[in-house]
């Protein structure tokens, strides 16, 4: 144990075990704190499984992003042994014309992603799981697939701690004090110093954020699990246009995961009705009954988690205004965990280099969205 790090990343989640390796890999003394022992189901990041998809209808500024994350997942599957991603190709389902699917184009014609535009009856030939609409169409994506979220974060944690970073888990950070120049931790283990400090403290952050707490919403999200009709296989798929924006997840073994994306309940992890009711299974059981022929109603289990919003729904990641020597690195609005390879790296460079060659200037903290009341 050192008597003061370079760098104190508080929560060890998906974005903190990322920063925490590539800090630790650039030669930085890293000390890491969870207030749990991750990979753990109270915050974002469990449930077996994360879509991860390139040709991204949320805007083309991330395709660089998700592309530089699987060159990263790549590489730490490789170091770990553990098969981290599976590529099962991706629909993305919208009204023809729609929002969505011209977005997801253009981030493919930017991006340089093979994609094939089907119909609804290519989509009932080709992968039978799936009825959609007249009117409706499919942007294939051979590319999209899924990350085994708890050994994906396992993964990296082990990888960071190979790289010398020192993990302390069931252990708080209850908050720091200017000393030194750096800060001093007061957490449930005793205190510590550190010179900079890496906030990844997901659905936690805005109890650690003060004022800027303001800038995010927490929001409860229902994951199922539905038996298959056959082998439940084929691909993701997404459908932000209809049925509260569902999406669904092939059988990897616990049946095929279908979920919707936001519509929540604001809430806090402290707060958060944790169990599952009928209220939120029956919106998935009518979307599978009318959109998904090869999956049956039988719930097999569910699980709730959370997102951290902000008012765009886009990510924030940057530099505190009111401290440079802080960098926040969480809020991923329901979408991050595919980016959280290149995140971490985003962050290493920051806090080493000064700049980052990742794009992710679109997430600063005073951009429009987040300064306009
Ligand atoms: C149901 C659901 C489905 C999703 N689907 C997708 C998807 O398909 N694709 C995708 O890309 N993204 C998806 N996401 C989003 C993605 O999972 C999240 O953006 C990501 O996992 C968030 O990671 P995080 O590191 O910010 O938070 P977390 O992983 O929750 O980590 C925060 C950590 O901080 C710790 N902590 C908090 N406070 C303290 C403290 N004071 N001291 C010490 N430790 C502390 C916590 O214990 C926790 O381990 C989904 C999210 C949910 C909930």
């Amino acid at each position: 144990m050192r008597e003061r790090y370079d760098v104190a990343v508080i929560g060890l989640g998906a974005m903190g075990s990322a920063a925490a390796y590539h800090l630790a890999l650039r030669g930085r003394s890293v000390v890491g704190f969870d207030r749990y022992r991750p990979p753990h189901s109270f915050g974002s990041s469990h449930g077996r499984t994360r879509i991860i998809r390139e040709a991204y209808p949320e805007g083309a500024g991330y395709v660089p992003l998700v592309q530089r994350a699987y060159e990263l997942w790549a590489d730490l599957q490789t170091a770990s042994g553990d098969e981290l991603l599976t590529i099962t190709g991706g629909l993305l389902i919208d009204d023809e014309g729609g929002d969505s699917s011209r977005s997801a184009i253009h981030s493919a014609a930017r991006g340089g992603i093979a994609i094939e535009q089907l119909s609804p009856a290519e989509v009932a030939s080709r992968f039978p799981t799936f009825r959609l609409d007249s009117g409706q169409i499919a942007i294939f994506e051979p590319r999209a697939g899924v990350l085994a979220i708890e050994a994906c974060i396992k993964a990296h944690l082990d990888a960071a701690a190979i790289a010398g970073a020192e993990l302390r888990f069931d252990t708080a950070v209850d908050g720091w004090t200017a000393s030194d120049g750096g800060f001093e931790l007061a957490t449930s283990g005793g205190t510590v110093q550190a010179d900079r400090l890496v906030l990844s403290a997901g659905p936690w952050l805005p109890t650690l954020l003060g004022r800027r707490a303001a800038a995010l919403t927490v929001e409860r999200q229902v994951q199922c699990w539905f038996e298959p009709v056959d082998d439940g296989e084929g691909p993701i798929s997404i459908w932000p246009a209809v049925a509260a924006g569902g999406y669904t997840s092939p059988d990897l073994g616990d049946g095929v995961k279908v979920a919707v994306h936001h519509g929540g309940v604001a809430t806090t992890p402290d707060d958060v009705e944790r169990l599952v009711g009928d209220d939120d299974v029956d919106p998935l059981r009518r979307f599978i009954e009318h959109y998904l022929p090869g999956v049956t109603s039988t719930l097999r289990e569910a699980s709730v988690c959370l997102y951290t919003n902000t008012a765009d729904k886009d990510f924030l990641i940057d530099i505190l205004p009111e401290d440079e020597r802080i960098i926040v690195v969480s809020p991923c609005s329901g979408h991050g965990f595919k980016f959280a390879p290149a995140v971490g790296e985003a962050v290493a460079e920051l806090m080493t280099d000064g700049s980052t060659t990742q794009p992710i200037e679109a997430f600063r903290f005073d951009r429009e969205a987040l300064t306009t009341p």
